[in-house]
Parts: C-alpha cells; structure tokens; sequence
C-alpha cells in the first residue's frame, strides 16, 4: 500500500489527508495526523474522499477525452488533444484579430491549485491581453477581500485557527460553522469544553445547529447585520467600552462613524433586526468587555448586496475595541472553497493582478508586466462574474472558457446564464466531471485530473500553504489543468503577433516558484518558502519573508496596518436593506446555504450513497405556521416561484426559522429538481435548481450577488 500526504480538496478548513492507494487506484483516505488545520481529524465528507474515487464511478461521471462539435445541432466528438488545442487556438486568435482580446473571456474556480490559477491569470491578462478573467470566488469570498483592503489595506486574515482556543468571545457572523467549516467547529467544540468561560455569539436569520449551540443566538432578519454591528458599537460607545488609545494611536475615521452610530441606538437597532434589546445589549456588552474577541464569518456576510459593508462594519467593531492584532482576536473570514486564497494571492480575478497587486494601481501593473516580460498588462477592469455572463448573453463576448466549475448551476439568475451559454460562439469547458449541467453546453470538453491525481499547493483560511499531492495517475487522456492551459498557450503564442510572456513551464513547481518570486516585498511575500522547505517542515502560513525562520501566525501584532500610513481605517457604511422587497406577491423571504454532508453542486460528493443519509433529497423548510396557513403539510410538494425561476420541491415544516423566511440547501441541481413544467394554461417553465430563483443584483464594490435572500411565492400543489 502507498501512503501519500496531501490535502481535503472541499472546504477552506484545508485539512490534511493521507490518501492511501495501490499505485493505481485509491483505497482509502484517512486524516493527517500531522497537519496543523486537523490534526488528524476529518469530516463526513473528507472522511469519504476515497469513495469518489472508485473505478467504477469514474467510469461513469469522468470526462475522460478531449470531445468537440462544429456545429450546435450536433453531438460532440472524440478527438486529440492537438487537433483540439489547435482549434481551439485558431478560433481564438480569429475572435481576438476581428473583435479585440476583450470579446473572449475565462470563468475559473476556487477549487483550482495555486498554479492552475497563476497560468490561466497569466494567459487572460499577459498572452492574451484581456483581463476578462473571473472566478466562481466571486460568489464566494469577495465581499471578504473588499472589507479587508478598505479597512486594513490588505486582503489578508489577520488571524490563525490557534485563536479559537485564545479567545474568550468567538462571535460567528453569518455562517453555519458546523456544517460548512466542521473541523473548525469541532475546534471551538473543544475550546469550549476547555475554557468553561469561553463565551460564543452566533449571528443568523435561522436556528441553524451552530446557532443552537451559542451562548447567545442573534436571529436577524436577513440582511440587517450592518445595523447590528452598528448597534453594537453604539453601546460600546454608550457604556464606554471602546479603546479609545488603540482608535487615537492606530486608526483614522472614527468621528465620522460616530456621528453614523449614534442613530443606532438599541430600541432602533432591535427594530431594524428583529431582535430583543436585552439580547442586543447582551452581545454589545461581551464583545466590549471582552479580554479577546474572534468573529468568524463566511457567506451570510459575503452573498449580499451590501457584502463590503457588512465586513467593513464588523470589521469597525474590532477596531473600536481594539479587538485585532493580538492573540485570540480579530477579524476571521472563513474560506468557502479549499483555495479560494491562493487564487487571490495569483490575482486570479477580474480586478486583481499578482501578489495582491491592483489591477487599478498603474504601478502594479508595470510591476507585473515588468515580471512577465511584456510591454504591458491591460487596464480596463475585466468583468466580474454576474458581468461576465452579461457580456456573453449580449453578444460582447463570444468565446468563453470555464474551468472547473459549474455555473450552470451556481450562478444566480438561470436564466442569464443559459441564454449566454446559448448565445456564445463558442463554450469551452474543462471539467474533470462530464455530468455537469455547464458540460451541456461545452462545444469543446477538455477532461481534467482532479483530487489524488494532481500536484500543486493550497492556502487555507488561517494563509497556511499546504502540498497537494498526486498518489495516482488521472483516468483517460486527463490532463492537469496547468498543463493543458499551458500548452494553449504556447500554441496561441506562434498564432498572435506579440510578444509574449514565457509560458515554458515543466511540472508544477516552476509555476509557484514564479508566483513565489513575484510576492517579493508584497505583503504576502514568501520569498523564504520553497516546495522542498514545505516538504521538510510541512504546511507554512504567509508572510514567509527571505529571512524568516518561520511564518507569520498573527497580523497586526505591531498595529502597522496595510495601508499607506499604517492606521487602519474606520469605514462610515451605510445600512442599505436587501435589494429585493417582500411583496404580497411574492412573501417570503428565500434564503440558501450548506447541508452537513454535500458540497457545492454535489459533482462529487453526490457520488457517494452514505453522504445522503443526513439529507436525502431537496425540500423547502418553512415554518410549521406558515405552512398550515396555507394548507401544507410536511412531504406536500409545492411550487416555489419569483420572476426568475420556478421549482417544485418537497415541503419541510422547520424550528429554525421565523414567520415568512424560507431555506433551500444550495447543493441541488437540475438532475434532482429539473424538469419542464406544463401548467394548463400552456406555459412551459423549465426548472434549473435553487440558483435559477436566487437574485444576480450584487454588491457595488466586491461585485458579489446577493444569493443570501430572494422574495419567492410558495404554492401548494
Ligand atoms: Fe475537508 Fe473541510 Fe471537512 Fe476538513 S472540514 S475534511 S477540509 S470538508
């Protein structure tokens, strides 16, 4: 048997695994005993990794060939990969020479490794010249990356895991720690059990088994946290719980938030959430007092359009109690995706360029052009996720790549995307699964390796780079995603007259020791790092300067923050309601999120029959009141509607929510809910899954749709 150390390729936890296998197929997996984000441990779904790996299924749900049309109305056809490359390269050097570099465009993953990202990021911005380059991070974390940069000057997590067992408030915003971050809670489990006085918050609209838990459950009506953590500041204010040396000496910007509290005072602020003053002032008066103060948060703060805001003002609450930079507390966004952070670190976005660089910031982009060797990186801000389709639809942009992902099922608004993916000249997708509902639409399949095949890094939430490793070989004619964008680009680089960036890379390795080497000086500089120190001393956190002995496990320690003059800024943000108003016509509030078991759109963790038990197919929650009002009784199927979409689901009385809220698990595609719908009066609505009902509008900054809240109709059928 073969052991091989590698890590979780679910979520940003990123905890360590050994895969074991028999050098050709993996037999079992079991958590790294020496990895600091698990310590052995694993999750329901980390724990059966190897069952998505079996042969049998591989056979089944693998794209194992290069497959391609020529026209729409046929099917697609094997052939090899060179005939394929070089298609796809005429194709896109004939749209790039009659429509410009901006009419093709890249839609990548958070699940990519660090180097898949950095050579899609280079062939977007620095072959091609285009930065019409996003990823589904979009719909992830870039809420979390505007807040931090506007408050801290950086998009950097100030804190570690070790914080949980050093805090005396951890105060959850926003997230359901024990289903999405599980490891994690079991962690704070833990601290609890070892510190009888640690005291935990959680912030969310429903019940959820984490909220259950909590010392205190704020149940907000969604969307209210800005007026929350106002509110809370207010009393801080108030009771004279604020640092006011830590504001004076380190932060600016705080007279004029003050002045934007002070409405906030806790009747008003109970009004506007929806909650018990007394419990308001409870939670103001913990956070206030308290000698270390975490907040951990994820998608309840980040899918909303005001996901800047809300993170800014949590991020105020830190900063007004000087509750950041030293053990146990700080600011803690959660990663919703294994490596959401490394393709943030490559630039891999449409606003981003490497090492945290700007794309807005001139001087960064003669930076980066300076590192590729090319004349220059473009200017114009590519389009962001929800931007992106739009383009597609509109005809603006014709060729689309999307790598590792599934927008088909995950973007908001169905609608959209299918109408871009149908309008598009051309669909490439590259996958490693081909039941996918994007694959549908792919005019070309490019097969990819995935999880115990490929060889790469990571960075998990606490900034902790960790090897992943392959223990076998990819089925079929698979590549890894580096080398097949690689090779593209080589091949499109003799088809365009430019010069060109050096695309010459040989294992995976010589990519990340570039995306090392461009970090020099930033604040993620791991310029001491190295694939062989990683192997000799295991998974490392950034910073990892030249001359550092070891990396950094706490930012701020010194109160220097990111920005041009070292203070952190207090953001004056307004408190803006959900876009979407709840109308007689449509009176719920629908909100989404993670079941226990599954993970995003369930390509593979719905592989495996045991991961079902705790949820075994899609339904609706609503509350036992709300249902009798109209007649529903638990397992009654009902129909679930607003202008975007519409789909039939089973009907679930739940305990943890409020009167005219509602909950879909966002794992269900259209293979499990789709299905076109003939009412009587002839109208044919097509069912794509829970995204098809969720609202596109997005955040002004970050640019992140509001999948958090949708107003829908429910109808018993
Ligand atoms: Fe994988 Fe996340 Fe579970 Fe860890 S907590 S085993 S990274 S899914």
């Amino acid at each position: 048997m073969h052991e091989t150390q590698s890590n979780c390729c679910y979520c940003g936890v990123g905890c360590g695994v050994i895969i074991e296998s028999d050098g050709t197929q993996v037999t079992g997996v079991r958590g790294d005993p020496a990895h600091p984000a698990n310590f052995g441990k694993l999750c329901s779904k980390g724990s059966n990794l190897h069952l998505t790996a079996q042969p049998v299924l591989q056979q089944q749900v693998r794209a194992l060939y290069p497959e391609m049309r020529t026209a729409r109305d046929q099917d697609r056809e094997r052939v090899d990969w060179e005939t394929c490359l070089e298609s796809m390269a005429d194709k896109f050097a004939t749209c790039i020479q009659a429509h410009g570099a901006d009419s093709v465009g890249f839609y990548i993953s958070g699940q990519l490794l660090t180097e898949d990202y950095y050579v899609f990021n280079k062939l977007a911005k620095g072959l091609i010249g285009t930065n019409n380059i996003d990823s589904n991070s979009r719909l992830c974390m870039s809420s979390t990356v505007a807040g931090y940069k506007q408050s801290l000057g950086a998009d950097a997590p100030p804190c570690s895991y070790e914080d949980i067992e050093l805090a005396d408030l951890i105060f959850i915003a926003g997230s359901n720690t024990a289903y999405a971050h599980p490891i994690l809670y079991r962690r704070i489990e833990q601290a609890r059990e070892n510190n009888p006085h640690l005291k935990v918050v959680v912030v969310d609209p429903r019940r959820t088994d984490t909220a259950r838990e909590a010392d205190l459950h704020l149940a907000i009506l969604p969307g209210t946290d800005v007026a929350l953590f106002h509110g809370m500041l207010h009393l801080c204010l108030w009771e004279d719980l604020i640092d006011t040396a830590f504001i004076a000496a380190h932060t600016e910007g705080f007279a004029e938030l003050k002045q934007t509290v002070r409405d906030f005072t806790p009747a008003f602020t109970a009004q506007i959430c929806g909650i018990a003053e007394k419990d308001l002032i409870q939670a103001a008066r913990w956070f206030g007092l308290s000698k270390a103060a975490l907040s951990l948060y994820c998608q309840g703060l980040n899918q909303s359009s005001a996901g800047t805001a809300k993170n800014s003002a949590l991020i105020n609450l830190h900063l007004a109690t000087g509750q950041i930079g030293k053990p146990g507390a700080g600011p803690f966004s959660l990663t919703g995706q294994p490596n959401a952070m490394g393709g943030r670190e490559v630039g891999g976005m449409a606003n981003l360029l490497s090492a945290h660089r700007d794309l807005s910031n001139p001087e960064h982009r003669a930076e980066v052009a300076a590192l590729w060797n090319i004349p220059s990186v473009p200017d114009q801000p590519g389009k962001t996720a929800v931007e992106l389709f739009e383009a597609v639809r509109t005809g603006e942009i014709k060729i689309i790549w999307i790598v590792c992902t599934n927008p088909a099922q995950s973007m908001p608004d169905q609608n959209l995307i299918r109408a871009a993916l149908e309008k598009a000249e051309l669909v490439i997708v590259q996958e490693a699964y081909r039941n996918t509902a994007t694959v549908a639409y792919a005019d070309i399949l490019l097969p990819a390796s995935t999880w115990s095949e490929k060889s790469g890094t990571v960075t998990n939430s606490e900034r902790r780079i960790s090897r992943v490793r392959a223990a076998i070989a990819a089925p079929g004619e698979a590549h890894h995603d580096w080398q097949i964008a690689t090779k593209f680009a080589q091949i499109l680089a003799k088809k365009l007259n430019k010069t060109q960036p050096d695309f010459s890379y040989t294992n995976p390795e010589t990519i990340w020791d570039e995306h090392r080497d461009s970090t020099a000086g930033r604040d993620l500089d791991i310029t001491g790092l190295s694939y062989s120190l990683l192997e000799e001393k295991g998974p490392q956190q950034w910073p990892y300067p030249a001359d550092a002995k070891a990396g950094q496990q706490r930012l701020y320690e010194n109160h220097q923050f990111a920005t041009s003059n070292g203070k952190a800024r207090f953001i004056n943000c307004a408190y803006v309601a959900t876009t979407e108003k709840i109308t007689p016509r449509h009176p719920f509030a629908l909100n989404t999120g993670r079941l226990r078991d599954q993970w995003h759109g369930m390509s593979r963790t719905g592989l495996v029959a045991q991961l079902y038990a705790h949820a075994p197919e899609p339904c609706i929650e609503m509350t036992a009141q709300d249902m009798q009002r109209r007649f529903i009784q638990d397992g009654d199927f009902v129909e679930v509607s607003n202008q975007r979409g519409t789909q039939i689901l089973i009907a679930k009385a739940s305990d943890q929510l409020k009167a005219g809220q509602s909950f879909i698990a966002m794992h269900w595609g259209e293979e499990f809910v789709s299905g076109t719908l003939h009412s009587d009066d002839g109208i044919s609505k097509t069912l794509f899954g829970v995204n098809s009902l969720c609202n596109p509008a997005f955040d002004p900054i970050s640019k992140q749709p509001e999948l958090k809240h949708s107003a829908v109709k429910i109808t018993k059928l």
